[in-house]
């Protein structure tokens, strides 16, 4: 029997910028037209000066792991055990809620510089994730 296939995550209006910049390979957050605070995921207001227009840009896909969890209980048969759960701060300030791949979970570290790769989850579904860089 195999496994089911790997649920995707919702794409809904406000992220749609978002997954589209991903399917070609390409990393944006919303940034603060007013203030220039970059943030993610994508939110209406402006945690930093409470104004209502951003737009999406590019950003750098570098940044540093932030906080990290590792999952050592299958919630879906889809996702193997153990892996890694991190929040990476990117370069550009946006915490980012992501996966660390091309390192074993136990050895992701708070403080670890990582860049962006994509997954293409499904012919319409890509997903950035993070991998170590030196
Ligand atoms: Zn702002």
């Amino acid at each position: 029997m195999s496994a089911p296939g790997r649920p995707l995550p919702e794409v809904t209006p406000a992220m749609e910028p978002f997954f589209a910049a991903a399917h070609r390979h390409q990393l944006v957050a919303q940034r603060c037209s007013t203030c220039g605070t970059h943030r993610f995921p994508a939110r209406e207001i402006c945690s930093s000066c409470l104004s209502r227009e951003s737009s999406w840009v590019p950003v750098s896909g570098r940044g540093t792991v932030f906080s990290r969890a590792v999952m050592h209980q299958s919630y879906h048969p889809a996702f193997e055990t153990p892996y890694a759960i991190v929040v990476v701060e990117l370069e550009e300030g946006a915490r980012m809620l992501s996966n660390i791949v091309g390192c074993a979970p136990a050895d992701v570290r708070i403080g670890m510089p990582v860049e962006v790769v994509y997954e293409e989850l499904s012919p319409t579904v890509t997903l950035p994730k993070f991998r170590p860089r030196s």
